[in-house]
């Protein structure tokens, strides 16, 4: 067995099967829970990204005419290497993103589901044939590759975010660039290793680690014919437009700021494990998580004694060391978000838990901050305007199911959100008025299962096509649609006009 670890500290680029760095500029990778730096990664040169993306166009090639019975091979043999490793994966995620193993273990079974999906692909590229269209006439659709296509993903899901596309884009013939994070990029590379090893060839499925350098040239260079982008909304939008302007098809998914609106006749037990579960997992740095808390003012005080005290029974630390909530991912945003627990104070909203104070299960030099509430905070705060990415959870108090639903609507994101409640027509109501592209009935985190798509509203998604499911395989590939007639005795004559079917 292969090593999936990049054990010396060097963490370098995969460029049609070889191991490779040359630009000589790096960037430090930390184990949050100590601080230490424990790898350097390779930061791509625009010219080295053109090297990688002519090898990806020439391996296209090969692999578009590739059998769906190869391609399927190969898929089927990727999700058993993958489930067989996901724990070594876990591991790596946990050493340089912090979050908790059951957590990073939690990611890597999300993104299989999706290899699951791609083995399906002889069933998903099946197109339509209509006999007799016309008179000796038959049409029929298909779907083809687009070529080499980019995948640009951010630090927080390092193996779901990435598997939300490959194995979909792989299926469907592509050749994959993938630009992952340089925050913690080790995931990708186990990733790319495990490609290799299911029998995919060389050039297939590249790795290029960077920054803005590397991602500018993914998105001007005329031979990637597709980007799918996740990360913070500045840049998600900013590669919508420069990468369309380049006359790509792009799906940038951005950033949110999920709402869960809890209405009196609630199960507030309930609802309050999902405040946790949602609020503080992988210490807020989801993009699923929950971060305004919409209470209905009657329940406010007692659904926040009830977090309160589950709050009080969370222990923060190390990952590796069975604690409920890891650090954060680097210390600039330990301080950027430690910076908003200051700001909510100065703003009045009431600091009912203060996560600056916690004791933490893990090194003095790690990048910590506890859970922390506020409550009465209102839409005016910073706190409530802007995506924190940290374990800072904001009660909004509303009068009414119209003034939580008005607020919801009112906010610029639209990723996910939840209603808790016991009333099926309300619960209704909500699906349908709310604009926001994934909803939770007495679920705090509603992300689709793989055969569905992921995505959000407004400045949440920048594209039409969201991620995974069906709209995977129509991004990933583009129709065709056929109109054939093969001689026969009857067929013949001129006629300029316009095909008409009779
Ligand atoms: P980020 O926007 O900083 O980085 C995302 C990617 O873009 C990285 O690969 C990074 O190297 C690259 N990048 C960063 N700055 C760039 C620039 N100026 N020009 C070009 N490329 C640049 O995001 P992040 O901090 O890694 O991830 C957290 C963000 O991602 C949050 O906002 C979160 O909500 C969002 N996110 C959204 C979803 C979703 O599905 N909508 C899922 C996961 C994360």
């Amino acid at each position: 067995m292969s090593t999936l670890g990049t054990e010396p500290a060097r963490i370098t680029h995969l460029i049609g099967g070889r191991w490779d760095g040359t630009s000589g500029r790096t960037s430090e990778v930390f184990n949050p829970a100590s601080g230490e730096v424990t790898g350097r990664v390779d930061l791509a040169s625009a010219d080295l990204v053109g090297e990688v993306v002519a090898t990806a166009r020439t391996a296209w090639e090969g692999w578009a005419d590739t059998s769906l019975a190869k391609r399927t091979q190969v898929l089927f043999a990727f999700r058993e290497l993958l489930n067989a490793r996901k724990q070594e994966i876990a591991a790596l995620i946990t050493a340089e993103h912090g979050k908790v193993l059951d957590d990073a273990l939690g990611e890597v079974t999300r993104g299989l589901e999706v290899a699951e999906f791609a083995c399906g692909i002889p069933h998903l590229l099946k197109g339509g044939f209509t006999e007799n269209a016309s008179t000796k006439v038959d049409v029929y659709s298909l779907r083809q590759p687009l070529g080499v296509v980019a995948v640009i993903s951010p630090f927080n899901f390092p193996a779901m975010v990435p598997l939300w596309f490959i194995p979909i884009a792989i299926a469907c013939g592509n050749a994959v660039v993938l630009k992952p994070s340089e925050k913690d990029p080790s995931a990708a590379v186990a990733m790319a290793r495990l490609w290799r090893e299911a029998g995919l060839p060389d050039g297939v499925m590249n790795v290029v680690h960077g920054d803005k350098e590397a991602v500018d040239a993914l998105l001007t260079h005329p031979d990637v014919k597709a980007v799918s982008f996740v990360g913070s909304t500045p840049i998600a939008r900013y590669v919508y437009e420069t990468a369309t302007a380049h006359g790509k098809r792009v799906q940038a998914l951005g950033g949110a700021k999920n709402h869960m609106l809890v209405l009196p006749d609630a199960d507030l037990d309930l609802a309050a494990d999902a405040a946790i579960n949602a609020g503080f997992g992988s210490a807020g740095e989801r993009c699923m998580a929950i971060s305004a808390l919409v209470a209905v003012d009657t329940i406010a005080d007692e659904l926040i004694e009830k977090i309160t005290d589950r709050m009080r029974k969370l222990r923060t630390g190390d990952g590796t060391r069975g604690c409920d909530m890891g650090p954060l991912v680097t210390s600039a945003h330990r301080d950027k978000v430690a910076s908003y627990v200051e700001a909510g104070v100065d703003a009045g909203a009431t600091l009912v838990v203060d996560g600056r104070k916690d004791e933490f299960d893990g090194g003095d030099q790690g990048f910590w901050l506890g859970p922390t509430l506020f409550d009465h905070v209102t839409p005016q705060m910073s706190i409530y305007r802007d995506e924190i990415f940290g374990p800072v959870l904001s009660v909004v108090r509303v009068k009414s199911y119209e003034e939580g639903l008005n607020l919801i609507n009112a906010n610029p994101y639209g990723n996910g959100t939840a209603i808790f409640t016991n009333d099926g027509g309300a619960a209704r109501r909500f699906q349908n008025q709310v604009e926001v592209g994934m909803v939770g009935i007495n679920v705090p985190i509603p992300v689709p299962v793989s055969y569905y798509s992921f995505g959000g509203w407004k400045d949440s998604l920048f594209g039409d096509t969201h991620a995974h499911g069906m709209d995977g395989v129509h991004f990933y590939t583009r129709g065709k649609v056929v109109t054939s007639r093969w001689l026969d005795p009857g067929h013949g004559g001129l006629n300029l006009g316009f095909p008409r079917n009779d």
